[in-house]
């Protein structure tokens, strides 16, 4: 089977419908969570989703927020601005449909969930926190999202052996049966890891090969929408410089 991965979409149309066009021919489409938060178009990404054949997401804490199922005093005051926002865009069924996603999916032999593990809201940002995750892990995979970083922790198994390894510029990973991985496929709609281009995965189940792209799309006109919408100008800002 080869999947499509996708996170961090955040409402961002144009970089979502230029990541759709740049993936091969899959056999599903594997979301990592927040669907929705920070960008212009939350209603049309989350439709745009919903169209794709074979589609499994789980939940973001962004989805949950605008749904009114997470704290926002977890957010800091633009994420808030733009929940509140966003929570105004979605119809009351699209709401039950974000609630109603699961906090983890297993496809494949994989894990997937939005942050971490056992907490799926938290977050991975070195090798400390990848050992929780790998702790709590059953799987030798695992896909997350949340950091809007592309990158990857590898485990040697029976060792405390952790790497990092970025994958800011994308990267083809051949999975070692050695070895367990978490692999973060960075953010389609709100890169944060220095590169501004969107990020996806795709998956590749018998070759056992894990390929992580970057696409350039119109930044431009997703910051005009945003203006629009008078969404706050870091959030706009912070498009462009990929931070
Ligand atoms: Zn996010």
């Amino acid at each position: 089977m080869i999947y499509g991965l996708v996170s961090d979409i955040h409402g961002n149309l144009e970089s979502l419908e230029t990541v759709l066009a740049a993936l091969p021919r899959i056999d599903g489409l594997l979301c990592l969570g927040d669907i929705v938060g920070y960008g212009p178009d939350p209603a049309a990404c989350l439709e745009r989703l919903r169209e794709q054949p074979g589609l499994l997401a789980v939940v973001g804490n962004h989805d949950l927020a605008a749904c009114g199922r997470y704290d926002q005093d977890w957010f800091n005051p633009y994420a808030r601005e733009a929940i509140i926002w966003t929570a105004e865009q979605l119809s009351a069924e699209q709401k039950q449909y974000l609630a109603s996603l699961p906090m983890t999916l297993e496809v494949a032999g994989a894990t997937l969930v939005h942050g971490s593990l056992p907490e799926p809201m938290d977050y991975i940002t070195g090798p400390r926190e990848a050992l929780g995750c790998f702790d709590a892990l059953s799987d030798s995979l695992c896909f997350v999202g949340h950091t809007h970083v592309a990158e990857l922790y590898r485990l040697r198994r029976h060792t405390r052996f952790c790497d990092q390894v970025s994958l800011w510029s994308g990267g083809r990973v051949v999975l070692d049966p050695d070895l367990r991985y978490i692999i973060n496929v960075g953010a389609v709609g709100q890169p944060r890891d220095g590169n501004p281009d969107a990020s996806f995965g795709v998956w590749d189940t018998e070759a056992r090969v894990v390929e992580v792209t970057r696409v350039a799309y119109d930044i431009a006109a997703v910051q005009r929408k945003m203006r629009a919408a008078r969404l706050p100008g870091y959030l706009v800002q912070r498009l462009a410089d990929g931070r």
